[in-house]
C-alpha cells in the first residue's frame, strides 16, 4: 500500500499525470486510467477497433502494452469478486490469453471512460457503448476500466512501472479541449 502511494505521488508530481484546477464554477481533473482490453478482444480480434474509439474520443495514450496475468494480478484486481463462486470461471478467463494494458489520459477520463466501455453486462450495455456494440456476456465484456481515482491509481502501479508511463505533448489538445478545461 505504502508502495502504490509513493508510486502515485511520484508520478502526480514528476509527470503530471493527475491535478486539479477551478475555473470560475467549474471544477475539472485531468486524470489517468486504466484500461484492459481483456482476452475476449484479443481472441475476437477486435484490439485495433476498441483503441482507436479512445483516439477518437481524444485521449492521449500514455502507456499500453501486452502481458499475462499473473494468479496474484487477477486475485487483487477482482478481489472484491474473490468470495463469488464464479471467481474461478472468471479469473480463468482473464488468463486465457495476454491482456492489452492502456493508461489513458485526459480531463475526467475515469467516469468519460467508463462510459465508453457500457454497464457490466453487455446484453444491458447501451448501443454505442464498447461493450454494448461488442458483447453478448457479462463475464466476455471485452474491456475493464478503473472505476475511480483510487481503483486507477492502485490499477495503474498494479500494472505498469514508472518507465512504461510517457509524457509527451499532445498536439490534438487545441482542438480537444477549451483553454479553461485544461
Ligand atoms: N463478472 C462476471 N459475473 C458477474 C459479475 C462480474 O463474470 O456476475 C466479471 C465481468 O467480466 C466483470 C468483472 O467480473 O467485468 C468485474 O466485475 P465488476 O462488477 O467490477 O464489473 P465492471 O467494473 O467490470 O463493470
Ligand atoms: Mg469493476
Amino acid at each position: 500500500m505504502k508502495k502504490i502511494k509513493k508510486f502515485t505521488l511520484k508520478l502526480i508530481k514528476e509527470k503530471n499525470l493527475q491535478f486539479s484546477e477551478s475555473f470560475s464554477n467549474s471544477f475539472s481533473t485531468m486524470e489517468v486510467t486504466v484500461v484492459l482490453l481483456k482476452p475476449s478482444a484479443v481472441q475476437r480480434g477486435i484490439l485495433g477497433e476498441v483503441i482507436t474509439r479512445f483516439e477518437k474520443k481524444g485521449i492521449q495514450i500514455v502507456g499500453m502494452k501486452m502481458l499475462c496475468l499473473t494468479d496474484e494480478m487477477v486475485s487483487e484486481h477482482y478481489a472484491h469478486l474473490a468470495h463469488k463462486p464464479f471467481f474461478g470461471r472468471i479469473k480463468a478467463s482473464m488468463q486465457a490469453s495476454p491482456v492489452v494494458a492502456m493508461a489513458l489520459k485526459g480531463v475526467d477520463v475515469i467516469n468519460v471512460v467508463r462510459q465508453l466501455a457500457g454497464v457490466t453486462n453487455g446484453r444491458e450495455a447501451a448501443p454505442g457503448t464498447i461493450r454494448g456494440d461488442y458483447s453478448m456476456s457479462v463475464q466476455e465484456n471485452i474491456v475493464h476500466a478503473s472505476d475511480s481515482p483510487e481503483t486507477a491509481a492502485r490499477e495503474l502501479a498494479r500494472f505498469f512501472s514508472e518507465s512504461e508511463i510517457f509524457t509527451y505533448p499532445h498536439f490534438l489538445h487545441p482542438c480537444t479541449y477549451a483553454n479553461d478545461e485544461l
